[in-house]
């Protein structure tokens, strides 16, 4: 009875339908027990109700007013594959004087048009699959010819079978399940995976436990576990369907926020934050004696900052907003409030340059106070270093300005509790608890505070706006605040995009400008050639501008190949008008601020992606004078600008480029970029740190994001350790899932 003990740890050969070679494919795909199997969830669904006819999307890639509106979401959803189902005829093959090759269909489906599907490679095999007859489901970006005409090059495309055509006609919704090649060649298509799955279902549905509290479904009108994952593979309704796969992405994101809210409660509930006066006479001057008054966001800031300073929990806080948003001034406030308090505090920049130009700003903001200010970089001479280091040691500094030389374990802080980190890049999890950690060690030995566990206060701030889901995803444990006003005396940068062939009017721009005392910044990308061939185009490129264009002015490079003092030196000298122009790769995105550069010109501006434009856009405008962004591009761009375009790497461009000239604000430019490019490479795939979602989308699942959080975050507030009967249920399934990270939660 061996089999009867445990069903689910029994090799899927014993089923009906699988044989030993079918066991091995599905083993190879992650399927070794009956659930695996039946939480082998359909991809996407072929249902009748949902899709594209030929028609329709032929007279909607006809709109001329695909352009109008760049910013909504209609245009950005063209991009989407679109799926269409429908019988194959006409098959041709072709072959060009050249001799490529070229495999073709013609599609029709129940609105009467038709469209070509165009295969290029693989010929002989998709030739063999596939003839003329066939009830095939495709999905892909669609192409227009000329004359209006759809193609599909290379769609994805699945053959329905006699029985599921008519399953679809009668209006079934049919899963379309993942399927590797090997389980193809093993003869597991979707009709046979679904018989399997079927198979399973019967068994083991009865066995599965629900996960989430009983009163969670009745409120959130969700199906229980076995409605959910039958409903996913075979859907009574278009409407149970929608509620299953809300519901499986619901859960999913809710058992990972409720890791975060954990976390998040660890730190706030183990740990005393350090209580700080609600008032700082110290932060009141500093903030009267600037010369501006704070925008309504940095005054709403400095309340949070100050709600987490009295809260006597430590502050655990995330400050984005764009480059130039004011977000310094606003941690230069709070720090001295600490100061005030006997606090020392530390604020952490990216690079030697922007720790200098910290330290100068802030030495000019607050030694007129009486505060002392001292900075810690590499490359300090030995003495000076040790008096840097004993006035750390011995509390007199109250600010200290660095770079990761901060973390250095011989530096001995004095009351370390606020630690500001201005980051360029992702600053982990991990590197905040070593920053905590620092700060801890600083109140050993403290009389009034060493009985308690000590965490500083920590301020993260990011100059790069992300998408809101990205944000709590990432940065889940951590508050958030946004600064997305800007300063008022701030003009908006005038964005254009021009065109190669007006490099005449661009340049006399430029001459008018740099007559009258602006400086400028020509940038060009450097894309897929070798690093000698990169440099040696920037140089090329540079002689040209300073000995034809530009010789009356002084013209400096930039560029990646140069050592990284070169680089600083090179932005020192433009900082101090050595230079009127100054002609860059992309380097300067990591720069520094310099206020009389009133123009951004960024040559073949199309192939940069959006967040990188808003980057190099931000190193302009930084005074008070009118400044420009010009987008130079291809002279074909001018045209394709104008009018409805067939090709989706262009198109992108042209969103690009057209959401550059719509608007400044990050936050903006970011949604409409992960539209385009999806998470992972919004946040640089090599850094992003994002966890890997099954089932849920981090582009379009927002909505149930938010609601899980919330959810979650409720739970973990009102019951910490999950103890409570009826949380029973999330207990057990979050220490299954977690069976292997023990060490985040400590809910036992
Ligand atoms: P961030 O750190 O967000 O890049 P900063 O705090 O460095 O921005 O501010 C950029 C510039 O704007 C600085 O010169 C700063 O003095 C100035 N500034 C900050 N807040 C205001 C404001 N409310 N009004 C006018 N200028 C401001
Ligand atoms: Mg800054």
């Amino acid at each position: 009875m061996a089999k009867q003990e445990s069903v689910a740890e029994n090799p899927l050969q014993w089923i009906k339908g699988i044989g030993p070679k079918r066991a091995k494919a599905l083993s190879d795909a992650g399927i070794t027990t009956l659930t695996d199997l039946i939480f082998y969830l359909p991809r996407s669904y072929i249902d009748r109700a949902a899709m594209s006819s030929i028609r329709q999307l032929a007279e909607s890639l006809d709109d001329d007013n695909l352009f109008a509106k760049t910013k909504s979401q209609n245009d950005i959803a063209l991009y989407k594959d679109v799926c269409i189902v429908g019988k194959l005829t006409v098959k041709r093959e072709h072959t060009f004087s050249g001799g490529r090759r070229m495999l073709s269909f013609i599609l029709s489906d129940d609105s009467g048009a038709t469209a070509k599907i165009i295969f290029w490679n693989m010929i002989q095999y998709f030739g063999k699959v596939y003839s003329e007859g066939d009830f095939v489901s495709i999905s892909g970006k669609p192409d227009v010819d000329g004359s209006g005409y759809i193609s599909f090059s290379h769609p994805e495309m699945e053959l329905i079978s006699p029985e599921d055509a008519d399953l679809y006609r009668s209006g079934s919704i049919l899963p379309k399940y993942p399927l590797t090649q090997q389980l193809r060649t093993a003869g597991v298509n979707t009709r046979v995976l679904r018989n399997i799955i079927s198979h399973a279902l019967d068994s083991e549905l009865k066995n599965l436990k629900e996960t989430l509290p009983v009163s969670f479904l009745n409120r959130l009108e969700f199906p229980d576990i076995v409605e959910t994952v039958k409903n996913l593979h075979f859907p009574s309704s278009r409407e149970m369907l929608d509620k299953a796969v809300f519901r499986i992405k619901f859960e999913e994101l809710f058992f990972f926020e409720i890791l975060i809210a954990l976390q998040k409660k660890r730190i706030k509930n183990k740990d005393s934050g350090i209580k700080l006066n609600q008032k700082s006479p110290l932060a009141r001057k500093f903030i009267e004696s600037l010369p501006f008054t704070l925008t309504g966001d940095q005054k709403k800031v400095m309340k949070h900052l100050v709600d987490d300073f009295i809260s006597g929990k430590p502050m655990n806080r995330l400050l984005q907003g764009d480059v130039g948003s004011g977000k310094t001034v606003v941690a230069v406030a709070a720090m001295l409030a600490a100061v005030e308090n006997g606090l020392q505090t530390a604020i952490m920049a990216p690079t030697e340059i922007l720790a200098e130009q910290h330290f100068h700003t802030i030495r000019k903001f607050v030694e007129p106070l009486g505060v002392r200010v001292v900075q810690l970089v590499g490359g300090q001479k030995a003495k000076q270093r040790r008096m840097i280091l004993e006035s750390i040691s011995s509390g007199e500094a109250q600010i200290i300005v660095g770079t990761h030389a901060l973390f250095q374990s011989e530096i001995e802080y004095r009351k370390l509790g606020f630690i500001v980190i201005d980051e360029q890049h992702r600053f982990g999890v991990q590197q905040r608890a070593d920053l905590i950690e620092l700060g801890r060690k600083s109140f050993a030995g403290d009389e009034e505070l060493s009985t308690q566990a000590i965490v500083p206060h920590i301020l993260v701030m990011s100059a790069t706006p992300i998408p809101r889901t990205l944000t709590m995803t990432l940065y889940g444990d951590l508050d958030v605040s946004i600064i997305r006003e800007l300063p008022k005396n701030r003009k908006q940068i005038i964005t254009k995009v021009s065109f190669e062939s007006k490099y005449q009017e661009i340049y006399d721009f430029v001459k008018k400008h740099v007559s009258n005392g602006r400086q400028v910044f020509i940038v060009y990308p450097l894309v897929d050639e070798s690093e000698k061939m990169e440099l040696k185009a920037a140089t090329v490129h540079f002689e040209t501008l300073k000995s034809e264009v530009f010789p009356a002015y002084k013209c400096g490079l930039l560029h990646g190949q140069m050592l990284w003092y070169e680089k600083e030196d090179t932005m020192k000298a433009f900082l101090k008008r050595e230079y009127d122009i100054l002609v860059a790769t992309t380097v300067i995105e990591v720069g520094i601020d310099i206020p009389n550069a009133t123009i951004m010109i960024i040559e073949n501006a199309d192939r940069f992606g959006l967040s990188q434009l808003h980057q190099l856009r931000g190193r302009v405008g930084r005074g008070s004078e009118q400044s420009y962004c010009i987008l130079v591009t291809k002279d074909k761009f001018q045209y394709l600008l104008k009018t409805k375009n067939k090709d989706s790497e262009r198109k992108a461009a042209i969103i690009r480029l057209k959401t550059m000239e719509a608007t400044t604000d990050g936050f903006e430019i970011s949604e409409v970029d992960l539209k385009l490019r999806g998470p992972g490479d919004v946040l640089g795939t090599r850094q992003s740190g994002l966890p890997e979602f099954k089932y849920a989308d981090l582009t379009t699942d927002g909505e149930i994001i938010e609601l899980a959080r919330k959810e979650a975050f409720a739970i973990i507030d009102s019951d910490p350790h999950l103890r409570l009967p009826e949380h029973t249920s999330i207990r057990e399934h979050f220490i299954k899932l977690h069976a292997s990270g023990k060490n985040y939660f400590d809910i036992a």
